[in-house]
């Protein structure tokens, strides 16, 4: 069975908004064991809407529309469909009263044209939208499968395992099949070198399909193990993600969804250990991203974004003379700066960036892209230094994810 995506907007065709929706229902797809055989895209216009569709359906059974589901007179979508098919509209009556109910709890004012969101081609097979007002819908026209679901991507991304994929998989079912899935995330390894490190192992043979997914500055591995039985396709499961455990060792950081801030909770709070960050050139990301897991307050402590040299030397105690002497960016500033700011903060470990995220202010001796990150204990301070070559952002985000890989890194016992 293969599967079209169509998304819909004027937005995309001007190049305001990326299409991401086509390549996370894509994923989802996949995940699926289905394949997506064509990708589209087109503003909010009749005849386009009416036509790629109609394009789209000679070629597959099941399309995938996101877009144009607002109560605007831009939103198009539902009207161009139901006129593609020759079907009349329908108003249904308890997805208006939904979103009535959501404008009186959120005390919006209601407009006339809001009832549009309850209107749906003859026919239709409603899916309900939990986050939003507008609900999308499953059409079955001349043997083929149409899905139209709103175009707000975190609306796409619910809407996608919860509404769609359990109508797919009624219409497609796989009763003879059982899949189990394993995500692993690496970091420090390019997409080609961990495919490289994986290509002896033949996935083919365990029924296990791989798939590679770059998150910068991270890379995921993910495993669907499809077999017979639940237990046989576990075990493959378990045996594949062994071997793969076994190549990618030094650069695994978690299984499962679990992100690296989400693994670093779990190891402060297990060790019972508090940290307090100063931060130079991440300007606070770092902090920011131990922010991110609820319940970060039992373990962080504080996070100083020292930007400037006086504030490394007036909040976090670094001499001048080692700033004079060796710079803002070098090991020693780096280490004194999270020696500092354990000491100032009484955290039982102290964590610090300094370097240079770009474009300017490289040098011959410390280029662009040099970071240096120290994390300190009551016994010792280690420093890394690393060289990376993307643009500010990147870098950025690169300093910060590896500053977290050192914490991690300790808190196992690895550092
Ligand atoms: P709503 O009820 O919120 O109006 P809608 O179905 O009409 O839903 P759109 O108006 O088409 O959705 O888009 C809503 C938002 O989602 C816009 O900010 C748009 O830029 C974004 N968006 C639309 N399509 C995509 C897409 N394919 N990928 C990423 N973002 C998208
Ligand atoms: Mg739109």
């Amino acid at each position: 069975m293969k599967i079209c995506i169509l998304t819909i907007g004027n937005e995309l065709m001007s190049g305001r908004t990326a299409d991401t929706n086509s390549s996370f229902i894509a994923r989802e797809i996949n995940l699926q064991g289905w394949q997506v055989e064509a990708m589209m895209s087109v503003g909010d216009k009749f005849d386009s809407i009416k036509s790629r569709l109609n394009y789209l359906l000679a070629l597959t059974d099941v399309v995938i529309c996101t877009g144009g589901l607002g109560p605007t007179a831009d939103d198009i979508t539902t009207a161009a469909i139901a006129q593609a098919f020759g079907l009349p509209l329908y108003t249904d009556e308890t997805v208006l009263q939904a979103i009535k109910d959501r404008f009186a709890k959120y005390n919006l004012r209601w407009v006339e044209n809001n009832a549009k969101q309850a209107m749906f081609p003859q026919g239709a097979e409603i899916i309900a939208n939990p986050i939003g007002t507008a609900a999308g819908f499953a059409l079955r026209v001349k043997e083929k499968l149409i899905f139209v679901i709103p175009g707000v991507p975190y609306e796409t991304q619910r809407m996608m395992p919860e509404g769609v994929i359990p109508i797919l998989r009624r219409y497609f079912p796989q009763p003879d099949q059982y899949s189990a899935k394993q995500t692993i995330k690496t970091f420090g390894l390019s997409e080609a070198a961990v495919d490289d490190r994986l290509k002896d192992i033949d996935f083919a043979a365990r029924g296990v399909n791989v798939g590679f997914y770059p998150v910068f500055p991270e890379n995921h591995v993910v495993l669907i193990s499809r077999h017979k039985t639940q237990e046989e396709a576990q075990r493959n499961l378990q045996k594949t993600q062994d071997e793969v455990a076994v190549r990618l060792q030094d650069c695994i950081f978690s299984y499962g969804e679990k992100t690296l801030e989400e693994v670093i909770a779990g190891l402060l709070t297990e060790k019972k250990l508090t940290i307090a960050v100063a931060e130079s050139c991440t300007g606070g990301l770092i902090t920011n991203r131990l922010t991110d897991v609820s319940g970060s307050s039992d373990y962080l402590e504080r996070g100083l974004v020292t930007y400037s040299n006086e504030s490394k030397i007036s909040m976090l105690g670094v001499p001048a003379e080692i700033i004079e002497k060796h710079g803002a960016v070098s090991e020693e500033t780096a280490r004194l700066m999270a020696e500092g700011v354990r000491k100032l903060s009484g955290a039982d470990l102290g964590l610090s960036s300094t370097g240079i995220a770009g474009p300017t202010g490289g040098s011959k001796e410390k280029p662009v892209g040099t970071v240096y990150l120290a994390l300190a204990d009551s016994k010792q301070t280690v420093c890394r230094h690393y060289t990376f070559r993307w643009d500010r952002k990147r870098n950025k985000h690169v300093f910060s994810e590896v500053a977290l890989i050192i914490l991690k890194d300790y808190l196992q016992g690895k550092g």
